[in-house]
């Protein structure tokens, strides 16, 4: 949960403002993922330093060990307490019963939630699908350029009986009787601080005030229903091993018509025998002999697309790099494409033919 922003940039509590900045700096510099740094560190370094640098976001950090706009991100004050650095701003209150962090149905990120304004979970929040993940392995030019494919996935779809309502077809939503159509449950208690309110998600309707007359007989009124469902992906072309797609609404579908969470389809490119790629570079190497180098020639190689014919003049020295512009991959989202680097090297025959031997030996004479 909360972690402690003074231990992520490693500075003091006391630490000035300029102490901040330097040390966010340093860190931000290190962890850059540009630089092959990790980006849940570098988010997290971050995040500290939003809190830390804000004088108003850092004093309220101090006191609750989480800042207002935190708060309400995270539905309440839930979790914000446990091992942060402020402590907790009510410990030694000494209330009784059913009022400590040990859980019951009064927590406190009720009592903090409502006052200071936090709603402890939007009902829409709560009721979206999941976002699903899957690995998707695709070959080399694949990669680079595009693909159309369909997996097919199991998860929780939209009832087709009564397109995601959880209500019978036919039959009709009604205010749901335990909110009055709130979604919410209201409570007040007087404690020691005064009258405290709070409010939760109605369970009964999960938050929409609304609930099916007569539930659907195929979801038993949830609205979605599990099954295998086939997708059709696209892969644009010049993406690369490790890369993310987001294909927006394929996660599972959400309670009773809510938003669908979205699919996240983890590219994973088999390496070819041949290239080797580097962002939108291509990398490979060409035998030439040991006459064609000192002679010079020209030699056809392969590209992703085709075959290019490559000047190799008189004297190339083993491990030469020729550029082959514009035989890369294609740039991802953009126009354009990355260049082919051949690498030449020098092959030693390891057999001669009878003709072959004299004649090197007539050569090695002369040198
Ligand atoms: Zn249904
Ligand atoms: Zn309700």
């Amino acid at each position: 949960m909360a972690k402690n922003f003074y231990e992520i940039l490693g500075v003091q509590k006391s630490a000035s403002a300029d102490d901040i900045k330097r040390a966010y700096r340093k860190l931000a510099g290190e962890h850059h993922p540009d630089r092959g740094g990790d980006s849940n560190r570098f988010k997290e370094i971050n995040e500290a330093y939003q809190v830390l640098s804000d004088s108003t976001k850092r004093s309220q950090y101090d006191q609750y060990g989480q800042t207002f706009d935190q708060a309400q991100r995270q539905g309440g004050f839930g979790g914000g307490f446990n091992g942060a650095a402020g402590g907790n701003p009510f410990e030694g209150f000494g209330f009784e019963g059913g009022f400590g962090n040990a859980g019951g149905s009064f927590g406190f990120e009720d009592i903090l939630s409502s006052m200071f304004g936090g709603d402890p979970e939007s009902a829409e929040r709560r009721n979206r699908g999941v976002d699903l993940e899957m690995p998707l392995t695709i070959s080399f030019k694949e990669a680079a350029f595009g693909t159309e494919t369909e997996i097919t996935l199991e998860k929780k779809n939209r009832c087709e009986r009564c397109e995601g309502s959880g209500a019978e077809p036919g039959s009709k939503l009604i205010t749901c009787p335990k909110c009055h159509g709130q979604g919410q449950i209201k409570t007040t208690r007087r404690t020691i601080l005064g009258t405290i309110a709070s409010s939760a998600v109605c369970d009964r309707c999960e938050g929409s005030g609304k609930i099916p007359e007569i539930p659907c007989t195929e979801c038993k009124g949830e609205g979605v229903k599990r099954g295998r469902k086939t997708i059709k992906i696209s892969i644009p072309a010049g993406i690369d091993n490790g890369q993310r797609i987001r294909v927006k609404g394929e996660g599972e579908a959400g309670y009773r018509g809510s938003a669908t969470g979205d699919l996240y389809i983890s590219i994973r490119v088999t390496p070819d025998p041949q290239f080797r790629r580097e962002g939108s570079d291509i990398y490979k190497d060409a035998d030439i002999s040991y006459s064609q180098a000192a002679l010079g020639t020209t030699i056809e190689t392969n590209t992703i697309d085709g075959t290019v014919k490559i000047k190799i003049p008189n004297g190339t020295q083993p491990g030469k790099v020729f550029k082959v512009a514009d035989k890369g991959v294609p740039h991802l989202n953009r126009s354009g494409r990355g260049n082919m680097y051949v690498t030449v090297n020098i092959k030693v025959p390891e057999k001669l033919s009878k003709k072959q031997k004299e004649l090197l030996k007539q050569l090695e004479e002369v040198e």
